[in-house]
């Protein structure tokens, strides 16, 4: 695949008479049939289906599909058992436009939509969630925070580093401070016309290749939350220390390191925090091809009843949090409320990757419990998804009140 190819895909498809950019509300048509029914004249208007894409979402869908297949599986296995995510995998991301999947083509970015995010966090996935997670955080919350809040300076400096070879880190939870992120203790007093930050962080994803960190640290811890502030910390910056990763049991190839500051000095803040809602997304593929071949009773095990229900209901949980994460996607992309849908999707395709993972290695038998496949690195992959981002027992943060 050539390289630029999904940034390319993406540029052309905006010249492209698309249906689907016809008209706003988040660049869908709405198909308005007057209906004749006795002497009223009422109008029906047929909505798309969630799963209904624009073209540009197909193609880029399409073409990430086939990069992850050719660029990322070869490495997945030995990034998994080395915990190290391979240097040209992070490299081909960037070639591709995928970690910059919104940023301006003005700033070197791809220029696509956040739904479009959605669906390339999904196939990437799919084939490794390491992967995924690099991505995800790269794309919805630095690229989102540094475009939405950062000064024109900031952007400048930034914004095209973070689309072409720069990774970014978000740096929030710390050791006393996970769920209750409010908590935080990291503080950063204001001494003229910069700033110093003490203190830690804890379990920041990536840390291991970010060139920049957001750092969460309280100006005022007398103001409560109120006083939480966003820093930008170049890597580089004297008085950071990225300590050593945890040896974990998934997402072993997605680098987690704590951090400390000691005494780091940064020019001024970014902007000010007012909440954080990340959901998940990238379900796991449930189908094992296993099950149709292995042969029990003289039967494909695929073929008894009992187990057919079993992979129906797990499909249609699949299914489940699919549109839920679709829905929650298009709702912000049209400018509506999405902060509750959001949480629902999270917390539901959490769920449902554990179960469908932990089902996928039981129809696998025996086999599914050794590392001959691949099932069981996604099996322990997937398990932080009830974890990270609030975890699913937490509900008092992630649940907003309506
Ligand atoms: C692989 C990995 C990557 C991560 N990446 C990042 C990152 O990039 N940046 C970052 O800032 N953080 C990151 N985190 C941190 C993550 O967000 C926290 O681990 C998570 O918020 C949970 O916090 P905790 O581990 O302190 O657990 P705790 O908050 O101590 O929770 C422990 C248990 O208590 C339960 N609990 C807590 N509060 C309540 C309550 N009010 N009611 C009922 N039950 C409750 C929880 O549900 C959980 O079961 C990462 C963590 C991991 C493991």
């Amino acid at each position: 695949m050539a390289a630029h190819l999904v940034r390319s895909l993406s540029r052309s498809c905006r010249q492209l008479s698309s249906p689907f950019r016809a008209v706003q509300c988040g660049g869908w048509r709405f198909r308005s049939t007057a209906l004749d029914l006795d002497s009223d004249q009422t109008s029906a208007v047929s909505f798309p289906p969630l799963q209904t894409f624009s073209e540009e979402e197909t193609m880029m869908r399409d073409a990430v599909k086939k990069y992850a297949q050719e660029r990322i599986a070869p490495f997945v296995s030995k990034m998994d058992e080395s915990s190290h995510m391979d240097d040209e995998v992070i490299q081909s991301l960037f070639e591709q436009g995928l970690m910059g999947i919104e940023i301006d083509p003005e700033y070197g970015g791809t220029g696509s939509s956040f739904f479009s995010s959605i669906l390339v966090i999904e196939e990437l996935a799919k084939v490794d969630p390491s992967v995924a997670v690099l991505c995800d955080i790269q794309n919805t919350l630095i690229n989102t925070l540094m475009s939405k809040l950062g000064t024109p300076e900031q952007k400048d400096k930034y914004l095209s580093r973070l689309a072409t070879d720069m990774v970014g880190s978000f740096c929030l939870s710390e050791a006393e401070s996970g769920s209750d992120a409010f908590a935080l203790k990291t503080r950063a007093e204001k001494h003229g016309d910069y700033f110093i930050i003490n203190g830690s962080k804890m379990w920041i994803s990536n840390a291991e290749h970010a060139g920049v960190f957001l750092v969460m640290a309280n100006v005022d811890p007398s103001a409560g939350y109120r006083g939480i502030t966003c820093f930008l910390v170049d890597r580089d910056t004297e008085g950071l220390e990225i300590c050593k990763k945890e040896n974990k049991l998934g997402l072993r190839a997605s680098s987690t390191c704590p951090l400390n500051f000691d005494n780091v000095k940064v020019p001024e803040r970014i902007f000010w925090v007012s909440t954080d809602a990340g959901f998940g997304s990238g379900l796991l593929r449930s189908h094992s091809p296993y099950t149709r071949q292995r042969v029990q009773f003289g039967k494909r095990i695929f073929d008894f009843q009992g187990m057919q229900h079993q992979i129906a209901h797990v499909a249609t949980q699949i299914e489940a949090a699919r549109l839920l994460t679709y829905n929650a996607a298009r709702l912000k992309e049209a400018g509506r409320p999405f902060i509750k849908e959001a949480c629902m999707a999270k917390y539901f395709a959490a769920e449902v990757a554990t179960l469908t993972t932990s089902k996928c290695i039981e129809w696998m038998g025996g086999v599914g419990f050794t590392k001959d496949y691949p099932i069981e690195k996604y099996y322990r992959d997937c398990k932080i998804g009830t974890i990270y981002e609030g975890p699913q027992t937490s509900s008092s943060r992630p649940w907003p009140s309506s």
